[in-house]
């Protein structure tokens, strides 16, 4: 059950009273979540009169390029006429989405701390939020931002704010992020959510094919790779870790986002409890992690790869070669194994 505090919408709504100029931010590698809610929240603004900017530090998966409005999203990082920067400075509020910092944001993170005159608003599902903000709405018991935005936007303007823009906006948040409603925190509160977005005329059958059966080609291929011949597992089988190089993800023609979920699939396995996979980036490692039930991936990825996120799903960065990521993993299972955390 989320309970929103009635003095925190009061708040927001007295920011929103009069025409105002925002920024809405999301974090690095953009997920659906990430953008079903910036601009679910940008559409309801917009209607209302404010001047809204959405900006993202990189960009996002080719499969989430039809969800209405992306075309508005500016990437900071090919952002060559700065104008993320132009709204920054001239921002009077400033929200943070599905991120509980401005380090998830990194050199967008870094221009919005510059600003120190915007209001800033946090709206986000991830554990630890960070200190500075002057409304923050941190719900970790949210599946998803997705579903925390529907509550704020119905609370501050009403469930006729929710048109089906809106609705597939963040049918796609919450879809994404409970994993087609698989995944914990799916409350009763959350299934009527979903009922209004549905009584709005969204295709539900559509948005999954969208997001889910719309890959090319070489990820297939590349999935069937990564389980078939990376998967390696641990502890008798109860976690799972694979790797991608980055001369792996030329082989199958990656692009951004073709990785995205495999970490998952190990966990398909019924012993299965923890899983791990290591991506090759320009200069870095990512680090996914999911786990099951009681084992917590979130003090895992602080503790061991300077990170976090949720307790079953969290991430963080490596900053040295594949094989020592991989042995540091290998040792930290040890660790986190003979304390009994897994
Ligand atoms: P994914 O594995 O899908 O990239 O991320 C899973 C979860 O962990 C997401 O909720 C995401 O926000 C969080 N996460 C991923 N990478 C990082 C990171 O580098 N730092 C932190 N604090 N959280 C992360
Ligand atoms: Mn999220």
């Amino acid at each position: 059950m989320m309970n929103i505090e009635r003095e925190k919408i009061g708040a927001l709504g007295e920011l929103l009273a009069t025409p105002k100029k925002i920024v809405i931010v999301g974090h690095t590698n953009p997920d659906g979540d990430a953008i079903g809610s910036s601009l679910a929240l940008a559409e309801v603004l917009r209607s209302r009169g404010h001047e809204v900017l959405c900006a993202l530090p990189n960009n996002y998966p080719y499969y989430l390029r039809w969800i209405p409005c992306s075309g508005d999203l500016v990437i900071y990082r090919n952002d060559e006429e700065h104008r993320t920067d132009a709204a920054i400075e001239k921002a009077d509020i400033i929200v943070c989405a599905d991120m509980n910092a401005l380090t998830r944001a990194d050199a967008l993170g870094e221009a919005v701390a510059k600003n120190t005159t915007a209001k800033r608003v946090l709206i986000d599902h991830h554990l630890q939020p960070s200190e500075g903000f002057d409304v923050a709405f941190s719900y970790p018991e949210s599946s998803s931002t997705a579903f925390l935005m529907y509550t704020i936007i119905v609370a501050l303007f009403g469930k006729e704010a929710i048109t089906a823009t809106v609705a597939t906006q963040l049918y796609v948040g919450i879809m994404t992020d409970t994993g087609n409603f698989a995944f914990s925190n799916l409350t009763p509160e959350l299934f009527e959510c979903v009922a209004a977005l549905s009584a709005t005329g969204i295709d539900i059958p559509t948005i999954y094919n969208n997001v889910y059966n719309s890959f090319t080609e070489g990820r297939a291929k590349l999935f069937g790779y990564a389980i078939h011949r990376k998967m390696k597992t641990l502890l008798g089988g109860r976690v799972a870790y694979m790797s991608l190089t980055e001369e792996e993800m030329r082989r199958f023609w990656f692009q951004q986002g073709d990785n995205e979920g495999f970490v998952n699939y190990p966990l398909t396995i019924k012993k299965m409890k923890m899983s791990a996979m290591f991506t090759a980036q320009t200069g870095f490692i990512r680090v996914s992690l999911r786990s099951r039930g009681d084992v917590d991936v979130d003090t895992f990825a602080r503790r061991y790869f300077n990170g976090g996120g949720h307790k079953n799903a969290a991430g963080g960065k490596s900053f040295v070669s594949m094989e020592e990521t991989i042995a540091h993993y290998i040792k930290a299972v040890k660790e986190y194994h003979e304390e009994g955390n897994v």
